[in-house]
């Protein structure tokens, strides 16, 4: 690599930008802290002394929104044990089943009319066993 570098033009391999040695702070991570040199755009360690770069987490633009769907923050909001909770989304799942139920299907007939009838009938059902599942756990868990 050295004999590469003799070839090569004279600026080449110079730094981009050394910063005088004051001037690494930790608020510039781009910049060494063992020579002060400006690292290289995407690497993991200085091109000149070899010192490792500290990679700081990138600050990914994620909408604030977005946390209230996790879990745990879910969990939290509603004050529900897990058993409860995930007893709660079951039920809360088979209501949207039986709205949906209507939606999907199309009644040609009494027949069409009867069959949508008991899946929605089956669907409230589940929700109902979910929702005092939940309940029930949420008693057991509190006492
Ligand atoms: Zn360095």
């Amino acid at each position: 690599m050295a004999e590469v570098a003799h070839d090569a033009q004279d600026g080449f391999w110079r730094p981009p930008a050394v910063v005088p040695s004051g001037g690494a702070s930790p608020a510039r991570p781009e910049v060494c802290e063992g020579c002060g040199t400006e690292f290289m755009i995407a690497s993991r360690f200085c091109h000149v002394c070899g010192t490792s770069r500290q990679v700081r987490s990138v600050q990914v633009p994620v909408p604030s929104w977005t946390r209230y769907l996790e879990f745990p923050h879910i969990k939290e909001a509603l004050g529900l044990p897990l058993a409860s909770l995930i007893a709660f989304i079951a039920g809360i799942a088979c209501l949207v089943g039986a709205l949906s139920v209507g939606a999907i299907y199309a009644v040609q007939n009494f027949a069409d009319f009867q069959a949508i009838q008991l899946w929605r009938m089956e669907w409230l059902l589940g929700a109902v066993v979910s929702f005092l599942a939940g309940i029930l756990l949420k008693r057991t868990n509190s006492n």
